[in-house]
């Protein structure tokens, strides 16, 4: 497999907001890494897979303290939390981060691939990655670390950056404890995914089909500018009620 040159890709996006991307990763797994820069620290919102050093990847954020947020507990959007000191979750999957079991092995096995059939989503590549991160990498060694959250959030808590306030909003279904983050005063809304403009998932381990539907009512009601999910590109009001309502009556 060929040396990636280079791992994240970078967006700056309306808000303060930086984007970043691990193009090495199949599109299935490639979750939104979020930086959201406020006065007092930066809140981080999800960290990929952890195949490559986000820490060492987004250091020029790190001259503040930088409040590492999980939506959710999937490997794919928690593989460099253990890298960063502040670490937050839901108290709903506060206990599933150490030991961490729930790890994606690289190697997709057939019956892996079949769990997708159906989704809307194709796994059809051998391993997640197209490129290694360095020479020598061994694809069969990947796990991800285990971290103890340092901060356990439910629904009404808040991330306070000093300038900026993000929400706690407990968006369960697609697991126990997605959460999004809502600034009111931007509109802007981070969910992870518990909505994203692709298609949904909610035949995992601790998916939830009523939660679900009761998230997708609640998330038609918030009066966001954009949203930024967990995967895919962002969207405003108009397209979070399209995508909630044909989530619903899918589920009907
Ligand atoms: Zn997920």
């Amino acid at each position: 497999m060929r040396i990636a040159d280079k791992w994240f890709v970078r967006h700056s996006v309306d808000g303060g907001i930086t984007l970043l991307v691990e193009q090495h990763i199949h599109p299935v797994f490639r979750c939104n890494i979020w930086v959201v820069e406020g006065r007092d620290g930066n809140m981080l919102v999800d960290s990929g897979m952890g195949v490559v050093s986000l820490r060492d990847e987004i250091q020029d954020f790190m001259d503040k303290p930088l409040t590492a947020v999980a939506t959710h507990y999937h490997s794919d959007h928690v593989g460099s939390f253990h890298e960063f000191d502040e670490r937050v979750i839901h108290q709903a999957e506060a206990d599933f981060m150490s030991p961490y079991d729930f790890t994606v092995p690289l190697r997709v096995t057939e019956a892996y691939r079949d769990d997708f059939t159906g989704t809307g989503y194709t796994l059809d590549w051998d391993v997640l990655i197209d490129a290694v991160p360095y020479d020598g990498y061994d694809i069969e060694s990947y796990a991800v670390p285990g971290a103890e959250p340092t901060r356990i959030v439910d629904d009404g808590d808040r991330i306070d950056l000093g300038d900026r306030n993000f929400e706690i909003i407990h968006l369960p279904g697609h697991s126990p404890g997605n959460l999004g983050l809502w600034e009111e005063s931007t509109g802007i809304l981070f969910t992870g995914d518990s909505i994203y403009d692709g298609p949904l998932l909610d035949n995992l381990d601790g998916s939830n089909v009523t939660d679900y539907i009761t998230t997708m009512e609640r998330l038609k009601k918030i009066p966001v500018s954009v949203v930024h999910g967990g995967h895919d590109p962002s969207f405003g009001h108009e397209r979070l009620v399209e995508l909630a309502d044909a989530y619903i009556t899918s589920r009907s």
